[in-house]
């Protein structure tokens, strides 16, 4: 639904608003915050300062002052996409006309100043996998001539992940320890993760839920669905060969989950939701409850997606992150509306605040791979940075960030915010000491054999 909240030609009375890259009057996304040291709170972004919307909260609508006093989004999340665009359709027209601006701008904060948390208590995490490029490229490391498996086009794939370990942008990787095997042992190594990567991938927000034994209908997804972050899901590949079969990746992924952390809501994505692109000649068509002909229409994001890369020695040179891919969150495979109504079908419920990924969105080309996996083939073909430094997988102190921009003709672009990391050193001494304590004659965990 287009309204005149999405009007390019609207203006907010924070200067630095007009024109900002991700947080024009147009975007009015939600997070929570705290200016300096002080406890968290609802915000909303604005040009390059937080609005603190709790203490606003006698200027929006009444029936939100409860949800609006919150540490987490999760209550607001609760409600139906008609609340929010009340609360938005307020906001937008506080910030744009200047007679509010003497009441509000004591409650603006230089963003710079403030830290962001994770913005919903998230209940359950659950990550897809419908980059179809993704699932292809990596199907083919493994199975060359038949790299999808039966069922990728009939079911959206995705495993049960974990939410205690998802963070901001921000927050510093640590390399994870653990069990990997090479290929032409028995016995597997024990120590830090040698091929840790990242993943490219969108987070879908679940506002209201559902009951459990009860279905969302995929014509009923949309209610359910709050907003967009980016996500980087980082992932020990050595770790994740050994341990996946035969029920899927485990330690490999649950050790840390990067978010940006404002939740860009489904109304400001009205603009920028398109057609779900067609399905190759010969591709099944879906079972019926995975299909909608609205969904189809409009169920897609046009969003542009990027992965920036910074190493040590960058940093020290004064370089900016090295642009890694540029991709797309067209490629999906599976649409938002699809992943709700194949989660739910078997009554499974969903929380308001759960967390849905979308699994890696690596585009078609070359330059558009969403993992490190992909780039250099398993690690074989490593990349190149303007150092001249080369990379099979992370090192200490490299930075992965994930950018989105969302892009429509005729519309004010929006973006996301940061969704950066920096990996670092593994936690050696906890882990020569739980090798030593668990295998005093294995001499696999210790330093030398890594
Ligand atoms: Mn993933």
């Amino acid at each position: 639904m287009i309204d005149e909240t999405h009007d390019p030609q609207r203006r907010s009375w924070v200067e630095s608003a007009d024109g900002h890259e991700d947080f024009p009057i147009q975007n009015l996304p939600l997070g929570i915050f705290s200016p300096d040291d002080e406890e968290p709170r609802i915000g909303t972004a604005i040009g390059d300062h937080i609005l603190d919307l709790r203490a606003i909260s006698h200027l929006l609508p009444a029936t939100l002052a409860r949800a609006l006093s919150g540490r987490t989004l999760n209550e607001l999340l609760e409600y139906a996409p008609a609340e929010r665009r009340s609360l938005r359709q307020r906001l937008s027209m506080l910030l744009s006309d200047r007679r509010h601006e003497a009441s509000l701008r004591p409650h603006l904060h230089e963003a710079r100043r403030c830290s962001l948390h994770v913005p919903a208590r998230i209940g359950d995490y659950t990550d897809f996998y419908v980059g179809i490029h993704h699932a292809t490229n990596i199907g083919k490391l493994l199975r060359p001539d038949t790299p999808l498996l039966p069922n990728y086009k009939w079911i959206p794939i995705g495993y049960h992940g974990r939410a205690s370990s998802i963070r901001v942008s921000g927050d510093r990787v640590v390399r994870p320890v653990g069990q990997r095997r090479l290929p032409d042992s028995e016995r597997p190594l024990f120590g830090p993760s040698t091929r840790l990567d990242f993943e490219l991938e969108l987070g879908l927000w679940i506002g209201s839920g559902n009951r459990l034994g009860e279905p969302v209908a995929i014509g009923d997804a949309p209610r359910h669905m709050a907003g967009l972050s980016l996500l980087n899901d980082w992932s020990a590949r050595d770790f994740q060969a050994w341990e996946y079969q035969p029920l899927g990746p485990f330690l490999s992924k649950n050790f840390h989950t990067t978010i940006s952390p404002w939740i860009v809501t489904m109304e400001a994505l009205a603009p920028f939701r398109t057609p779900q692109a067609q399905r190759p000649d010969g591709d099944p068509h879906p079972l019926p409850y995975l299909w909608d002909d609205a969904d189809q229409a409009n169920g897609a994001f046009a969003i542009e997606l990027e992965v920036g890369m910074r190493s040590p020695e960058m940093r020290n040179r004064g370089l900016a992150p090295h642009r890694l891919s540029l991709s797309d969150a067209r490629t999906m495979y599976w649409t938002a509306a699809q992943m709700i109504a194949h989660h739910t079908v078997n009554g499974c419920n969903l929380n308001a605040g759960d967390l849905l990924g979308t699994g890696t969105l690596s585009a078609a080309s070359p330059t558009g791979l969403g993992s490190l996996m992909e780039m250099t083939l398993a690690g074989g073909a490593p990349i190149r940075l303007p150092t001249g430094e080369e990379r099979s997988f992370l090192q200490d102190g490299d930075e992965i960030s994930i950018g989105g921009k969302a892009r429509a003709d005729g519309f004010v672009p929006i973006g996301f915010g940061p969704c950066r990391a920096e990996v670092s050193a593994a936690k050696v001494g906890l882990w020569e000491a739980v090798s030593r304590a668990n295998s005093p004659m294995d001499h696999a965990g210790s330093p030398s054999s890594l």
